[in-house]
């Protein structure tokens, strides 16, 4: 039988149903397990724990798929697991996404629908764009179903469409190589055109951030929407727009979208026509949609020294902290952002901010935006906790999977008039 067997009184987490395990949790290998193929987690005294993917060149070395002593691992096991993960997501704010495929176009029809170990597949990464399917494998159990989970994939949606996004840094802890293109059918164009929320989104799979777009902070731009209008928004790290279009479709008086990537901004005028919202190149005063193309740290300084204010601040930079090691410098680079930004804002405006960093709990990035407000010299209260979209789900057993939190502060205005000009 094939097995790891773990070192006495390493069972713990396994007990709680955290589904992963170490490498130093095990004691010993039984039998010569293929990278990605199923082994049997013992106790040292024998007895089973968990059935869960091999993976030899991970820290992380095996990942669960059951814990349940009777259920095989087959191409039915992810049949079942998959289908049920596509059902959740039935019935939360998606229901359309899915029920009218192909008929006109449902407000949201971009969703993630596998969202891997905190909807118990490890590694597994299913995101639909439209009638595309774009897929990530990111450990090694993963990757040994791919073909089974491709052609389950097309059985369980009815797509036809499966675009290979394997391209992410986690692969190579795997000892996996990046691999990106066509998994399953005929797709030419890697530009996909998709709704969310009613508005329209241009969306390079090929090419793009993740699988091409962040789906998980969908309702959160919604709500940055419905806190637009009629304030003058600064969109910081707008990669194609997401934010920008929406704050222009609720009402904002102006927004002016900043990212270092050429590519992110142009795409982001694109979404702005594609959703017939004003924009221009040269904007005089009073044009809605302005690009500017820069590092937010270099701009938000610049926008400082030269007294220019906003009423609607969306900070969503990238991971600063990936893991808990990068926590200190992370910090630092959050801290000073929402410092600038607490100085930028008018009295009684508003900074939605972000942080995606699994590294940093919500706890910590709350106390950074306290003393980011503390040092800007303003009073300011949380009038909003935000998180990921509920189809990034959080399964308790896994923590891990809470990465992205977000604030909605609102400066006050008091303390602000005496100590700023
Ligand atoms: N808010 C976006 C997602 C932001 S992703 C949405 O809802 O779709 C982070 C973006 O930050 C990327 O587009 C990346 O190009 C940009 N970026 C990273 N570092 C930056 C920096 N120092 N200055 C400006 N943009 C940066």
């Amino acid at each position: 039988m094939l097995a790891l067997v773990l070192k006495p009184g390493r069972e713990k987490s396994l007990l709680r149903r955290h589904p992963w395990i170490f490498s130093g949790a095990i004691g010993r290998v039984d039998g010569n397990p293929d990278s990605g193929g199923t082994v049997d987690l013992l106790s040292s005294k024998g007895d089973f724990l968990a059935r869960a993917a091999y993976s030899p060149q991970s820290q992380i070395r095996a990942r669960v798929w059951t814990f349940d002593p009777v259920e095989a691992v087959d191409a039915d096991f992810f049949r079942q697991h998959i289908q049920r993960s596509i059902q959740t997501r039935v019935g939360a704010d998606l229901v359309s996404a899915l029920a009218r495929a192909g008929t006109s176009p449902a407000p949201t029809d971009a969703c993630r629908l596998v969202h891997a170990e905190s909807d118990g597949l490890p590694g597994l990464i299913v995101d639909r764009y439209a009638g595309t399917l774009v897929v990530q494998f990111l450990a090694a159990g993963a990757e040994y179903w791919r073909d089974t989970i491709a052609d389950l994939l097309l059985e369980l949606t009815g797509l036809k469409d499966i675009y290979e996004r394997s391209d992410a840094d986690v692969r190579e802890l795997e000892g996996l190589l990046p691999r990106v293109g066509l998994l399953r059918g005929a797709l030419h164009e890697t530009q996909i055109t998709i709704h969310e929320n009613g508005l329209e989104f241009l969306v390079n799979i090929a090419t793009g951030h993740k699988t091409g777009f962040y789906l998980d902070q969908r309702q959160n731009r919604l709500r940055a929407r419905q806190l637009a209008e009629g304030r003058e928004v600064l969109d910081c790290f707008c990669y194609t727009g997401g934010f920008t279009v929406n704050a222009l479709a609720g009402g904002a008086k102006s927004v002016l979208s900043v990212d270092s990537s050429a590519d992110a901004l142009a795409l982001c005028r694109e979404n702005v026509s594609l959703n017939a919202l004003p924009s221009t190149p040269h904007p005089p005063p009073s044009t809605l949609h302005t690009n500017l193309e820069g590092d937010v740290f270099q701009i938000l300084r610049k926008f400082r020294d030269e007294g220019h204010q906003f009423d609607l601040i969306i900070l969503d930079p990238p991971k600063f902290a990936p893991t808990a090691a990068q926590a200190e410098k992370a910090a630092r680079g959050y801290k000073d952002i929402n410092l600038l930004a607490f100085k930028l804002l008018r009295p009684d405006g508003i900074l939605v901010t972000f942080s995606c960093s699994g590294g940093l709990d919500a706890a910590l990035f709350q106390k950074i935006v306290a003393s980011a407000a503390l040092d800007a010299g303003v009073e300011a209260q949380i009038i909003e906790h935000l998180s990921q979209s509920p189809d990034h789900p959080v399964a308790l057993n896994f923590p891990e999977g809470a990465y992205l939190k977000g604030l909605v502060c609102r400066k006050n205005s008091s303390r602000e008039n005496e100590t700023c000009h």
